[in-house]
Parts: structure tokens; sequence; C-alpha cells
């Protein structure tokens, strides 16, 4: 039964990062950080404050690690890694010898010289234009919480009041990992934060848990009281406070309409992809983290299109090593055959960050040190993730792709590196796959314009929409400040698109496209109409997909290519897109 609504409502528009519709209670989770009693100490009792301050490191550490090792069993290893950060921060001289410093030439008290110092460097990192550093805030803001609890000796009390009954949906300022952890997740329906971009750990959290989220809210109204209702739509990125009874009617209308298009879908999943009129798609999905394994094989999905190798391998530096990833990989490989795996080499960088690179960040991070560049710079590292690769192709079909390229020299050097890596292994006696196919990722308008030289040299390119949009419109695809202007239906990206399809077909290989815009439902015709060859998509998305490409005809798409040919804004031929899926799978534009 839908509550009354007993205020006016009040909507709030933010990022969608993770797809779906949730409603109800609400629960506000706002904690920032406390400031402590400002005191003052003795001379005497410096000693004492030290021993507090040593002391309450050591509990933090043991508690942090505790929530390590829940979150590796609950959520797998590559979630738990984010507490390595927090494992850092507790170990940063730098912080506690100011502490200590204050507490001794000050004589503050312990409390409020650590709150002190940890505020400032919260607000510094804040004021930050990078959204990975500004992340880090989140992990300090983590740390010193725990820490100023333990000082205050509150234990293990988290500091999160317990959901109340019912608590559905949950507000915040933002979500710092630990709070996840912290939570009851079988009984939260939706998040929604002021902070975060879809990179934050609250996004990459909610999608793998397959709740609906939505962030960069900027700011809740202080006065929305807990147990008021909040709906979330996180296909539009709305929130909505109070919502009217027409709203959570047609909500509910939308609701129902999901389920009954999804269970339809169902018979889908052991199905082929095809047009109407029987052109063949290969639809696969993308993988982040192994924990998304058992979905994607439950999801019907043609194998993995896209293996972000960089999510892993950044989450703990032991799993660097050969034999741990060529581990991973090859059971990626054997749980997805016969279709196989596409393992795209590391692309790390932009808003992907090693420590190597925070260390010594860029001014221009996305036009910075990233992907192909950065492993063609450490060329022995680069080698022991192709070596791993090429072991895992032993046990199945297996292809490799670069990231990230920009000119013919970056591919030959990267192909260089893979004939060197075989050789190492052969010398080995270790077996792989001789005839593995190597793609080329295109997502820098350069890579476009020289598509048919890099085509002569691969056997597939891979378009990687979302930073082919980034670099073509100079929109940072992390920012949400100009996240108006990130237009996947621009002419121009269309017109790239285009222009990548026709060289990989003049040249005789196919063509996928592996960023977020090959699970556009609206798109789609548009896909279909230049002739791809393959899409790579989220898991929950492979069934939706599937039903909207065997409702057109190639023919039909190609027509209304032409017609987009000549639109001149993105909402022109977002609109045509859009009256064509809309004729042809009304049920699933939502
Ligand atoms: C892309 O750019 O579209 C892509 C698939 O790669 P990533 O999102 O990992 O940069
Ligand atoms: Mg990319």
């Amino acid at each position: 039964m839908i509550p009354v609504p007993q205020t006016a409502e009040v909507r709030l528009e933010g990022i969608g990062v993770s797809p779906g519709i949730a409603f109800g209670v609400a629960e506000r989770v706002g904690r920032s950080l406390e400031e402590p009693e400002h005191l003052l100490v003795e001379k005497r009792e410096v000693e004492g404050e030290r021993d507090r301050l040593t002391d309450a490191v050591l509990r933090t550490r043991e508690q942090i690690l505790a929530l390590q090792q829940a979150i590796s069993e609950s959520d797998g290893e590559s979630h738990a890694g984010v507490f390595d950060a927090h494992l850092l921060i507790l170990e940063d001289t730098s912080i506690l010898n100011e502490v200590t410093r204050i507490v001794e030439t000050e004589r503050k008290s312990v409390d409020w010289a650590f709150y002190s110092v940890a505020k400032r460097y919260i607000d510094s990192l804040r004021k930050i234009s990078d959204p990975y550093l500004r992340e880090r805030a989140v992990d300090i803001e983590d740390v010193a919480k725990r820490l100023l609890r333990n000082l205050r000796g509150d234990g293990d009390d988290d500091g999160m009041r317990p959901l109340h009954h019912g608590t559905k949906i949950l507000l915040a300022r933002d979500l710092t990992p630990s709070d996840t952890v912290g939570l009851d997740r079988t009984r939260i329906r939706g998040f929604a934060t002021e902070l975060g971009s879809p990179t934050s750990h609250t996004a990459i959290m909610a999608r793998s848990l397959n709740i609906p989220a939505v962030v960069a809210l900027h700011s809740l109204p202080e006065d929305f009281s807990a147990g008021g209702i909040a709906l979330i739509d996180g296909y539009h990125g709305l929130v909505i406070l109070h919502p009217s009874s027409e709203t959570l009617a047609e909500y509910e209308t939308l609701l129902e309409r999901e389920h009954t298009v999804l269970t339809d879908l169902e018979p889908l999943r052991d199905a082929e992809t095809k047009t109407a009129d029987g052109r063949r798609i290969v639809l696969s999905a993308n993988i982040e983290f192994m924990e998304e394994l058992e979905g994607i094989l439950e999801s019907g999905a043609e194998g993995v299109g896209l293996y972000r190798t960089e999510y892993f391998y950044l989450s703990r530096r032991e799993l660097r090593d050969e034999d741990h990833q060529y581990e991973t990989y090859r059971a990626v490989v054997e749980a997805t055959q016969p279709h196989g795996v596409i393992v795209r080499t590391l692309d790390i960088g932009g808003d992907k960050l090693c420590p190597e690179l925070v260390d010594a960040p860029e001014p221009n991070p996305f036009l910075g040190w990233r992907g192909i560049r950065l492993s063609l710079d450490r060329p022995e590292e680069f080698r022991v993730q192709l070596r791993a690769a090429l072991r895992a192709s032993a046990h199945g079909k297996t292809r490799i792709m670069f990231p990230f390229l920009s000119a013919l020299e970056e591919l030959r050097e990267a192909r260089r590196q893979l004939e060197i890596a075989k050789d190492e292994l052969r010398s080995r006696g270790v077996a792989f796959d001789e005839s593995i196919e190597v793609g080329a990722m295109i997502e820098i308008p350069s890579a476009v314009c020289i598509a048919d030289h890099l085509a002569k040299e691969v056997d597939f390119f891979s378009i990687g929409s979302n930073d082919l949009i980034q670099y073509t419109t100079a929109v940072d695809r992390v920012n949400d400040r100009v996240a108006h202007l990130y237009q996947p239906a621009h002419p121009a990206v269309l017109r790239l698109i285009r222009a990548t399809i026709e060289a990989a077909h003049r040249n005789g290989i196919w063509c996928g496209i592996c960023g977020e815009v090959a699970s556009d439902l609206v798109l789609a015709p548009a896909w279909i109409g230049l002739g791809i060859d393959e899409l790579s998509v989220g898991a929950a998305q492979i069934l939706r997909m599937r039903h909207a490409i065997s409702k057109l005809d190639s023919a039909a798409c190609a027509d209304l290519v032409e017609r987009l040919s000549t639109c001149p804004t993105s909402a022109d031929l977002h609109a045509e897109c859009l009256a064509m899926a809309e004729a042809a799978y009304p049920e699933l534009i939502l």
C-alpha cells in the first residue's frame, strides 16, 4: 500500500548511476565530522594524550582490517581493496606528527588536534577539481570519524543510526565504503547522495548490487525528515521527496510495466540476437569485477565484450603478479565459453589512478598518462599482463584489445610487445592460442581519422564511446557541472562512429561498441542502421537489448541513419531515434 504524502512534492535532479525505480520510507544518514569539545591539556597530561592517539590508531586499524575481511567475504576481494586506502591514511606520518605537535606545543586535546588536522585535509581535497582526489576526501573523513569515535571510547559503534523498520531509501551526503558495509543491504531499495560521480564508490556499489541510485544532487533539503517518502528514478537521475499521489501512481505503473516486460523477456535468455529481418548481432557483456561473472552467465550474454582489467589490478598490489592475473583471466575465459572474452589491457589513468599517479598528479589526467601510453612506458609490467592473458587463451576463446590508441605507432609497439610476450612463453614451453585475435579500441578522434590504417593491422575494432564522446565534445565525462553537454546523440559523435564502422568493414574486420551507448535503447536503431556487428552492454541490459534488436528492421534502420546524417543537433537526432524505438518496442521505452 502506498503511504499518503503529507507535504508538497520536491524534485531534485542528479546523475542516475544505477538504473531502476525505487520508492519507500527514507532514512537520512547525514553524518559529517563532528567537532569535539575544544579542550586544553596540562603539561603532565601530554604523555597520556599521545598514548590515547596510539591506542586509537591501533583500534581503528583493527576495525578497518575486520571490515576489509567482512567485505571480502560478502562482496569479494576487489571491493575490499578500497580499505587499503584507509589503512594507508592511518600510516600517514605527516597527519599523525602534526597532531602530536599540536598537542605538545599548543596543549590542545588530542581529539581536537586530530579533528582540526583531518578537517583541513578534507576541506582542501574537496576543493580540487580532479574527481578522484575529491573522492579521497571521503576516505579521510571515513577514517577520521572512526578514529575520533575510538578516541571518545565509543567502541565499534559506527555512528550510523540503525535503519528504522521498513526503511528502504537511503539519503546521504555521501556513503563511504564502510557505511555501505555496515548497513543491512537487504533492506535498502535505493541510494541518493549529494556528492559522488558515476565512478564513485557508491555508484559502483549500487550497480553491482543492482540498486537504483542517483548521485551529485548537490544538496538535500535540511528539513526533509526521516520517515518521509522518497522516490529514486535511476533512469533519469531524479529524486522525488514527498511524491504526490499522482507521481506515485505514475511510477507504480512504470514499475508494473518494468516487471511485466522483464518477465516477458525471460524466454530470450537463450535466444540468438537477430534483427527482425534476420541479421545477426553479437550481444556480449562488460565486466569489471569477478563478482559480476555469475550475473553475466545468467544474463544470456554471448561472452564478455569488454573486460576492464584495471579494476581488479588497481584494488590490490599483490594481484599484479603474472600467476594471479592468469588465474583471474582463466576463470573468466573458462566461464564464458564458447563465446569467450575480450581482455582489454590496463586502462589506468584519467579517473582510474594507481598509487604512482596519485603521488604525482597530472594537470590534465584525461589527456595524460593513460591506457596504452602507460603500458608502453612500462613494457616489463605490460608484458606480465600480456603473458597472463596469453596463458589464459590456452583455456578457450580469448581476444586481446588495446585501449586509448591515438596513433598507429602505439598499436605497432603494443603488437611488438605482444610478440615478445609470446616468445617469452614459447621459451618457457607455456601453451597459448597462437592465432589469438587482437583488437583496437577506437575512443579518440585521431584514431577514427586513421581508422583505415589501424584496421589493416588488427582483427577487430571496439568503439569506446564513453571516451569518444568526451574527447570529441571536450566534456569531462566525470564532471557533473558539464554533464548536460555530454551528449551521446551528438551529430559529431554519430559521424565518428559511422566512419569507424565503415573503415572496419572496408578493411574486412568486424566492429563493436563497448561504451555505455551500446545499451542505449533509444539509439539502438542507429547502431543497427550503421551495421554494427557487436554490442557489449551491462549484464542487466542484455535481454532488453536482445528484444529491441529483434524488433528492428535493418533496411529501415539504414534509412534512419541517412536521415540522422542531416540532423544538426543532438536533440533532433535523439528525437528521430526515439520515434523509431517507440514504434518498434514501446514497452521498453520508460
Ligand atoms: C569507453 O571509453 O567507452 C570504454 C568502454 O572504456 P572506459 O569506459 O573503461 O574508459
Ligand atoms: Mg575508454
